[in-house]
């Protein structure tokens, strides 16, 4: 098979992108529509629910069956392996569409899906925990130093920006508000722009961000014009020896 040109592979990764980003679209709609469907029909279980044995709302099985988790599959017994199996089989059979990961609640057989059952509710324990946890963080004007911002483009071809940690070297937010379309739009590529906020916790100007990307993007094309125009001089050269080659054998 023939190599791919540079520009072949570029054009490849372009079309893989935006088909990402299209099924993210997709999934992020199915997600929202269904978060929506929940709030209609109070599908989620309030803690006083969960702790009074009300099954899920989503399935319709016991939220906990308190049989204890699932040994590791090596050490289960015959009757057990084939439990294991029909419980399985029959999941499978209930969420074929779903493509979605399973959760359960830990000591419980019972597996829910992680497209059609509301996660179990939070407990006034976890609550504590997530304030405590909440309240240790520092200020959000310490914060502010270790925020980035991000040009995100997205597949309608706009670009928005987008702030997060530092450590992060990546964005793994895969749909985001395109204030310019207003839709929920797929990311198709990002790039680091650097600190979102000045020294004095001012926001850096969207516009003064775009104008340094710019600068950059403009550097780079000015480079590729000059190696283009370096190019067609050594091409006009070899034209004009060939002429005089030519001419003198006529
Ligand atoms: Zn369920
Ligand atoms: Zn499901
Ligand atoms: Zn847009």
């Amino acid at each position: 098979m023939a190599k791919l040109t540079e520009e072949q592979k570029r054009q490849r990764a372009a079309k893989r992108a935006l088909r990402s980003a299209l099924e993210a679209e997709t999934d992020d709609r199915r997600r929202r529509e269904r978060d929506e469907q929940w709030e209609r029909e109070d599908t989620r279980l309030s803690w006083a629910e969960y702790v009074a044995g009300e099954p899920c709302r989503g399935c319709g099985l016991p939220m906990t069956d308190e049989l204890g988790s699932w040994p590791p599959l090596m050490k289960l017994s015959e009757v057990e392996k084939r439990e294991y199996e029909e419980a399985n089989q029959k999941f499978r059979q209930r969420h074929t569409d779903c493509r979605a990961a399973r959760w359960t609640v830990s000591g419980s057989r019972v597996t829910h899906c992680c497209f059609c059952c509301p996660p179990p509710p939070m407990g006034p324990k976890q609550l504590e925990k997530l304030a405590k946890l909440f309240a240790s963080w520092p200020s959000r004007e310490e914060r502010k130093k270790d925020l980035d911002s991000w040009d995100l483009t997205l597949r309608c071809d706009h670009v928005v920006p987008y702030i997060q940690h530092r450590e992060n070297t990546r964005v793994s937010t895969r749909v985001v508000d395109c204030p310019e379309c207003g839709e929920r739009r797929g990311v198709v590529s990002s790039e680091r722009v650097g600190p979102a906020y000045r020294d004095d916790g001012t926001i850096r100007e969207r516009a003064a961000a775009d104008r340094e990307r710019l600068a950059r993007e403009l550097a780079a094309a000015e480079a590729k014009l000059t190696r283009q125009q370096k190019n067609a001089a050594a091409t006009q050269q070899r034209i004009a020896e060939l002429q005089e080659e030519l001419g003198s054998e006529s």
